[in-house]
């Protein structure tokens, strides 16, 4: 079992990614697993390499620890290239130049995370491609490459059990996704995450709900990639050692504020921490 932390260095670590990187590794620890860290850091403008450094110290002072040397995303920009040129030559990305602006005024329809891309550059050949254009997948054309795609294994207790993915969901909910982003060049999340799960050998990923939408663009993208879609657990908010929300507490935080006021690690670790390994009880309240 390996399993990953993944924070990007955009600020400092806060409650909330306490809850997470310990969740983490809790359920590694429960079944005899590793955790690898990941850095990623591939937003070029909000990432920092100062925050990188807090996040090291801030986990080593909650008492987590992972193999060196941990992976960098910025270090390895010519592997998420190669994947892009792979999907380019099977004709499955297009360049777009839209704006925010451009597509919500285009009247893309509603999804799971916001408007969906209405489809306004889908007729662009790559070749046109300018380096300052988003580079999106068509995802239709990648659902049929890529042929049957398996279920979504969940271990967790929010949506436990095998939950088949749709493609005429994802389509309507999720469409085309952004895998190069527009001016910058930066490689996207989608693509990153996916890239990295295969190559770091991540049998197990562990996360915030807020992702469990994006496991099903995941899988899309590992079936057409050939690579391995591992198991899911994607945990709630944080709470506290009796399974209730810490509502009241403030999950924004920061971590290195706690160590300021001459609080100890085993404090923080207690106002975020529950048995992770065993299912978590619904709040009364
Ligand atoms: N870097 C992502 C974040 O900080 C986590 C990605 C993941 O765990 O898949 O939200």
């Amino acid at each position: 079992m390996r399993t990953r932390f993944a924070p990007s260095p955009t600020g400092y670590l806060h409650l909330g990614h306490a809850f997470s990187a310990l969740t983490v590794w809790d359920v590694a620890r429960a079944q005899g697993g590793d955790v690898l860290l990941r850095v990623e850091d591939f937003d070029s403008q909000r990432c920092k390499p100062t925050y990188e450094a807090a996040i090291m110290e801030d986990l080593a002072w909650l008492g987590l620890d992972w193999p060196e040397p941990m992976r960098r995303v910025s270090d390895h920009l010519a592997d998420y290239d190669a994947v892009l040129d792979d999907l380019g030559d099977r004709g499955l990305l297009y360049p777009c130049s839209c704006t925010r602006g451009e597509i919500r005024r285009a009247g893309g329809a509603p999804g799971w995370d916001g408007v969906v891309y209405p489809g306004t550059c889908r007729h662009r050949a790559l070749s046109d491609a300018r380096p300052t254009d988003a580079l999106r997948l068509n995802l239709t054309h990648a659902i049929e490459t890529a042929g049957p795609l398996p279920a979504i294994r969940e271990t967790g207790p929010l949506f436990h059990g095998a939950h088949p993915v749709d493609p005429h969901d994802i389509i309507a909910q999720i469409g085309d996704p952004v895998l190069r982003r527009k001016d910058t060049g930066d490689p996207a999340y989608h693509l990153v995450v996916t890239h990295d799960d295969a190559v770091q050998e991540i049998t197990h990923v562990v996360r915030g709900a807020d992702l469990w939408r994006a496991t099903f663009l995941h899988v899309v993208i590992q079936t057409l990639m050939d690579w391995p879609t591992p198991l899911y657990h994607h945990h709630d908010l944080i709470r506290d050692a009796q399974g209730t929300r810490l509502a009241k507490i403030d999950q924004s935080k920061a971590i290195r504020a706690y160590r300021e006021e001459g609080q100890e690690a085993a404090e923080v670790r207690r106002l975020v921490e529950f048995p992770a390994a065993s299912p978590v009880t619904p709040s009364a309240s």
